[in-house]
């Protein structure tokens, strides 16, 4: 029955369209860290729409499970097939159009990021969503994972960037949801199931975006900071005072530590700051931008909300500041072993957070080292927690370190994945910490649109 399905499946695609050699299926197998390896039989790469619900429909009637890929950059591995006809959608990569005027374009499932902030500012506008993996991740994986980045704070996360979608859903049919409409109030908003359901309920074929000004003035600027309360006061004070704050990250002593020791090339710029805020400014005008910047640091520092502050003087400083941002992943990895959490909690609550869970850590693994950076402005920590020096790895109690991390995120009305998604890794803690009527009804949806669980059936739910 499925050599018939793969001979029909491949029938329809064509030799561009589909994949069944081992070397050539190897890199759609792993995820970059080496974390997940998967399997799979068929490769499938449709080039339109039409193809990929004929994909989904065969599929269907065969009764086989679809996993649908794009660039393969998620990190809790729903994109990594384990015997499913894994879908790639990388030959779907056009930009069907561009509507400056109504500030919007459509660009297929498979277009890089980098393609569509490319195409946005040929026409002088501004696709805002931005993350360390724009080079590679894909429209449609940035829907399924409702993908957050940097500049949240300012124009939302991809949910808040999002028209209209095109979706073949999980019997082959193709819901039509192009338009690219501010307003629209006729009933449920149906798209909104589809943006980070991680390919369970359906393929994602198509998006129409938003677009914005582009921003005529750019600041980025390192401030020293006591703590997480400290950056706290000053991430308001720069938003009240400037009103141009799109990006706020904070980074801790130990993660700009370890990416100073493991990562070539790269120096503190600021030794001896407790912990540092990395904040980017966007204006309309360069008239008087630099001065209000200036001036809401100078009365922050006078007020003894922050310390130190370099102000980025060129485009290639500025992005020196964010490269050490960008490596904190990479200066940890080779500290032994650790666990990475990706939570969120109301901004409000950061630093009771940080406060409460670095007490916990040390409560449960005396000694162990903690990285937490990421977007505080957002209420988003990247909280990483790392075996003390000189412990055995095989004695790191990493689930209950982890267990520790949810459960205060949860006491502070939060979230155990704030972007980076659910996949296969975090299915037990969603059950666990999520309500259960959410629970009953995130599978009731998943029922009513997919009963035969054809899409992605290892993830989420
Ligand atoms: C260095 C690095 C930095 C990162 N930084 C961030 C960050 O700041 N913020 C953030 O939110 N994420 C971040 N990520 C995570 C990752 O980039 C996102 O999850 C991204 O959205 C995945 O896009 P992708 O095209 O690679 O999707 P994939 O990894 O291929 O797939 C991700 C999920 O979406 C599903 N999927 C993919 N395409 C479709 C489709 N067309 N239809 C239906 N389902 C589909 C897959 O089945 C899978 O469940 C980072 C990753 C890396 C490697």
């Amino acid at each position: 029955m499925t050599s018939d399905l793969y001979a029909k499946l491949a029938n329809r695609l064509g030799p561009k369209g589909h994949i069944t050699d081992a070397a050539d299926l190897a890199p759609y197998l792993k995820e970059w860290r080496g974390k997940f390896m998967g399997n799979t039989p068929f490769l499938a790469m449709p080039a339109s729409t039409e193809e990929a619900a004929d994909v989904v429909r065969l599929c269907a009637e065969a009764g086989a499970a679809i996993t649908p890929q794009g660039g393969n950059t998620g990190l809790v591995g729903g994109q990594i097939p384990l015997g499913e006809v894994l879908v790639s959608m990388k030959r779907m990569n056009r930009i069907r159009s561009i509507d400056a005027a109504n500030d919007s374009l459509i660009a297929e499932a498979g277009v890089v990021l980098t393609s569509v902030q490319q195409a946005a500012a040929d026409s002088d506008r501004l696709f805002p969503l931005s993350l360390a993996s724009e080079g590679s991740a894909t429209i449609g994986g940035l829907i399924s994972t409702n993908a957050g980045g940097v500049h949240v704070l300012r124009y939302g996360m991809m949910r808040d960037l999002i028209l209209g979608l095109e979706v073949v859903l999980a019997d082959g049919r193709v819901l039509p949801g192009l338009k690219a409409l501010r307003k629209d109030n006729t009933g449920y908003d149906l798209k909104q199931l589809f943006i980070g359901a991680e390919g369970t309920l359906g393929l994602v074929t198509a998006a129409s975006l938003k677009l914005f000004p582009r921003p005529r003035a750019h600041l980025v600027a390192l401030a020293s900071v006591a703590d997480a309360a400290h950056a706290l006061h000053l991430l308001h004070r720069l938003k009240a005072a400037t009103g141009a704050v799109a990006a706020f990250e904070v980074m801790n002593r130990l993660s700009v530590d370890l990416v100073v020791k493991n990562v070539a090339d790269r120096r503190d710029p600021m030794p001896g700051a407790p912990m540092m805020a990395l904040v980017e400014f966007e204006g309309a005008s360069d008239i008087g931008f630099r001065d209000a910047i200036e001036n809401a640091f100078a009365s922050a520092a006078v007020a003894n909300v922050c310390g130190n502050v370099l102000i980025a003087e060129n485009a290639s400083q500025a992005r020196d500041f964010w490269r050490i941002r960008e490596d904190i992943s990479a200066g940890h990895r080779p500290e032994g072993a650790q666990v990475n959490h990706d939570v969120s909690v109301p901004v409000s609550q950061t630093p009771a957070f940080l406060d409460r869970a670095n007490t916990a850590m040390e409560r449960t693994c005396p000694g162990a080292r903690i990285v937490a950076f990421g977007h505080m402005g957002d209420g988003n920590f990247h909280y990483t927690v790392m075996q003390p020096e000189g412990m055995s790895a095989d004695r790191f109690p990493a689930d209950a370190l982890t267990q520790t991390v949810y459960e205060v995120a949860t006491q502070l009305a939060g979230s155990i994945s704030a972007e980076h998604g659910i996949g296969v890794v975090r299915k037990d803690d969603l059950i666990r910490y999520k309500d259960p009527q959410s629970i009953a009804l995130m599978r009731a949806v998943k029922r009513a649109l997919d009963p035969n669980n054809v899409m992605n059936p290892r993830v989420l739910i």
